[in-house]
């Protein structure tokens, strides 16, 4: 399972793989200007579907708002409907979807009105990140010695390609240290999210996540709390230590490109034990079958490729 695929979208038309490319001079590739989004289209009795695809594409038009954007060449609905042709034209029953707005400037300065913003879309299949053996056994992860974003420094609430600095040095920490994922600490020292999922923890059968001002606000992590809610269990959004992470009962991290994860052990320390907990499994249990047309939500998160 490769990236390839046999079209791309590019600027309004598609095209095929090998002449989707952008010039090694692009103010993007040098600076990390430019936005994207992750979503997924997973395969339903009804073929493909795409899961919260307005919700991943109002998110990208707003993060190229934050980042300065003054004008994009397509809007939210000229974006979902180039994101369904191009599932359809791949043929595709399950795949990642991965668009992306990028500034391309003549000058190659830091002047972002010297630019324009310029747009792709691409899919490939993909299946969970961390691998599908660890949907059921989750992942060992560390605190990262990296510090997230500062609300005021990097963007949070934007999927800004730049911003991913960040987790490549806090994930490349981790697998070299031998784990599987960086738990990320805000600048006060409270947990944020990891490097590229928010993070739910189960105490004494009540959920609680991260405050959102620090952190991407996730598509599934909102998914999520409506699901945990319908499952009768109540969410709420708490400051936590990391000693509240060594002592939870089960940790979860979610995310499009890693659904729904259990995290069993925290800077070697088991977490509950050891093991993909039951509200855990429960919540991964809703997500799937979510994300798969078979459940009361599906109808108001899944856009259908092919009806
Ligand atoms: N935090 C970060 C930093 C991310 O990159 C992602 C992935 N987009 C998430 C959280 C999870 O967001 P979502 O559920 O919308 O994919």
């Amino acid at each position: 399972m490769g990236i390839e695929s046999k079209f791309i979208w590019m600027d309004g038309r598609l095209t095929t793989y090998d002449q989707a490319v952008v010039p090694f001079l692009t103010s993007a590739l040098h600076y990390g200007i430019a936005v994207f989004e992750g979503i997924r289209c997973y395969a339903t009795d009804n073929g493909p579907a795409i899961f919260r695809l307005r919700e991943h594409m109002t998110r990208l038009v707003e993060s190229a708002k934050i980042l300065g954007f003054r004008s994009l060449p397509f809007g939210v609905d000229e974006l979902c409907q180039a994101s369904v042709e191009l599932v359809r034209a791949n043929g595709f029953s399950s795949c990642y979807i991965r668009p992306l707005i990028y500034l391309s400037s003549p000058k190659l300065n830091l002047s972002l009105d010297d630019g324009e913003a310029r747009v792709g879309i691409a899919c490939w299949e993909w299946g969970n990140i961390y691998g599908d053996e660890v949907l059921n056994k989750g992942v060992r992860a560390n605190i990262s010695s990296y510090t997230r974003h500062h609300p005021n420094i990097s963007m949070t609430k934007a999927k800004i390609s730049g911003n991913y600095v960040n987790s490549f040095l806090a994930k490349a920490e981790s697998e070299r240290l031998g784990f599987e994922e960086a738990i990320m600490l805000d600048p006060q020292g409270y947990v944020a999210e990891c490097t590229g999922e928010n993070l739910f923890v189960v105490r004494g059968g009540q959920i609680f996540t991260t405050p959102l001002a620090a952190i991407l606000e996730g598509i599934t992590r909102d998914a999520l709390i409506q699901l945990a809610a319908d499952l009768g269990y109540s969410v709420s959004e708490r400051m936590m230590g990391r000693d509240m992470l060594y002592t939870a009962d089960e940790v979860f991290v979610c995310g499009t490109a890693a659904e729904v994860v259990a995290v069993h052990e925290i800077d070697f320390r088991s977490i509950g034990d050891g093991k993909t907990g039951p509200i855990t499994t429960q919540i991964q249990t809703a997500f799937h079958d979510a994300v798969r047309g078979r459940h009361p939500r599906s109808p108001g998160w899944l856009t259908y490729v092919n009806l």
